[in-house]
């Protein structure tokens, strides 16, 4: 069995942290978590074609560098470079001391996608499964696990919600005190779970934020359910020693947790008397972990998931549904959604569970339309949209609801090439390079 390609990575400093707003940054975020090493880099230019953000200078033949101010910090240069010459900023020699203190509770927020590239680390074949293996390595290695894929169920309501408020005040004219808020959030509806989407959206198009989701990623839902709910009433522990590690396919969630708003916790237990007035802020998501880190986080432990039973003692933080789980792959956000949406609108199940339409990882557009009966008789047809790759496949899609003439009532955005199972944390293949190839359509052309 050939081993995952080996990436380079580099420990925070003071020059990682913004302390004033600058640029494109605010202050308190991560910048630089993507940087190209020049000693490295020979100037292919593999990197450039790849980036979403048009973040990466240099003439080919010389040392290539990034533009933080432009970067989004997807990753997706990173798992396409096939010298080896890009690295990551990482937090497992942090993580590593916080699972010595005795006083903390580490807690892991697993993402889906983790789940099925963790055991290629190890020696497995791409898109072995192992939830139960890396539950029992998490726990072997310290862990306390909320899932993600619960607070991805949790999302999933919250912004099933937020849609169908807006298709009663856009599409069916309804009107109410709450139903009115929505005057400021036009269709189409854009979603928001990916952090490299939001940046980007941010920073080229910053018309569009009204239209985005106000909903939180399921890692922004499970840090502070985990640092309230669970702290307080199912491990009964301190919520200010509770250390919340995202473990995602992902580099552009490091940014995410660092982003300023994220702090929910640390104010819901202030205003409500469960740590003192004068407690300093702390994020709802401490720190982020790839998919990649947490493989050498597991190894400098000597623990091997592939070699841990399969079989798990589930606690209530542990258990999810399924549509929970497709958020991994693109369309699996829009699945859930448009399931969440069918029933509340309907008030009955579908006659299907899977809407097959807005699968697909391979396509970079998908495109879909869901007839929905209400209770009142009338039937409205939700118009979808599914879009993988921002490098390739957004700009049109975006020009049209600029001009107003998009004919889409909701459009779910994934910055990398078929969603999160390709995330910029995810295992290099021993190619050196990602499994999914966005560069195909640049090979087919040529
Ligand atoms: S892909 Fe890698 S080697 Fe090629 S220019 Fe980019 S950083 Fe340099
Ligand atoms: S991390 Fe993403 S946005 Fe930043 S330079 Fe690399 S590909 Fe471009
Ligand atoms: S598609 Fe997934 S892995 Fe890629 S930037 Fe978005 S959230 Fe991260």
């Amino acid at each position: 069995m050939k081993k995952t390609a080996k990436v380079k990575t580099f420990s925070p400093t003071e020059k990682n942290y913004v302390n004033i707003a600058t640029g494109t940054y605010r202050a308190g975020e991560l910048k630089g978590i993507i940087k190209i090493n020049s000693q490295s880099c020979v100037g292919c230019d593999t990197c450039r074609h790849v980036c979403p953000a048009d973040a990466i200078n240099g003439a080919i033949g010389v040392a290539h560098s990034i533009d933080e101010m432009k970067c989004i910090a997807c990753g997706q240069c990173l798992i396409n470079c096939p010298f080896g010459a890009i690295e990551q900023l990482s937090f497992v020699e942090e993580v590593m001391k916080n699972l010595e203190n005795k006083e903390k509770t580490v807690v892991a927020v697993i993402a889906p996608a983790v789940r099925v590239a963790i055991a290629e680390e190890f020696g497995a074949p791409p898109g072995t499964l192992t939830v139960g293996k890396l539950h029992n390595a998490l726990k072997k290695a310290g862990f306390k696990i909320y899932e993600n894929n619960l607070a991805a169920d949790q999302t999933i309501m919250e912004e099933g919600s937020e849609f169908i408020a807006k298709v009663k005040y856009w599409l069916l004219g309804e009107r109410s005190e709450e139903l009115n808020k929505m005057a400021n959030h036009p269709l189409p509806h854009f979603t928001s779970c990916c952090p490299g989407w939001v940046r980007y959206a941010e920073i080229y198009y910053p018309g569009l934020i009204p239209h985005i989701s106000g909903t939180k990623s399921p890692m922004q839902i499970a840090g502070p359910s985990a640092k309230t709910w669970a702290a307080l009433d199912i491990w009964k522990v301190d919520p200010r020693n509770v250390y919340t590690v995202g473990i995602m396919p992902c580099t552009a969630k490091i940014f995410e947790a660092s982003r300023p708003e994220f702090k929910s916790s640390w104010k819901f237990l202030k205003e409500k008397g469960y740590i003192p007035e004068d407690t300093p802020p702390f994020p709802d998501t401490d720190v982020v972990l790839t998919t990649r880190d947490l493989a050498t986080l597991l190894k400098m432990k000597g623990i091997n998931p592939l070699e841990l039973p399969e079989k798990e003692n589930e606690t209530e933080t542990e258990i999810y549904t399924g549509a929970g789980t497709i958020f991994g792959n693109s369309g699996g956000v829009m699945e859930a959604a448009l399931r969440t949406v069918y029933y509340i609108l309907s008030e009955k199940e579908p006659p299907k569970w899977d809407f097959y339409a807005v699968r697909g990882h391979t396509d970079g557009l998908r495109e879909a339309e869901i007839p929905i009966t209400l209770k009142s008789g009338k039937t409205i047809v939700v118009k979808a949209a599914v879009v993988n790759g921002i490098k390739n496949h957004l700009d049109k899609i975006v020009k049209d609801v600029i001009k107003g003439t998009s004919p889409y009532h909701i459009i779910e955005v994934m910055n990398c090439p078929g969603g999160c199972i390709d995330g910029g944390g995810q295992p290099v293949n021993p190619m050196g390079t990602s499994w999914i190839d966005p560069l195909l359509p640049l090979r087919l052309n040529a």
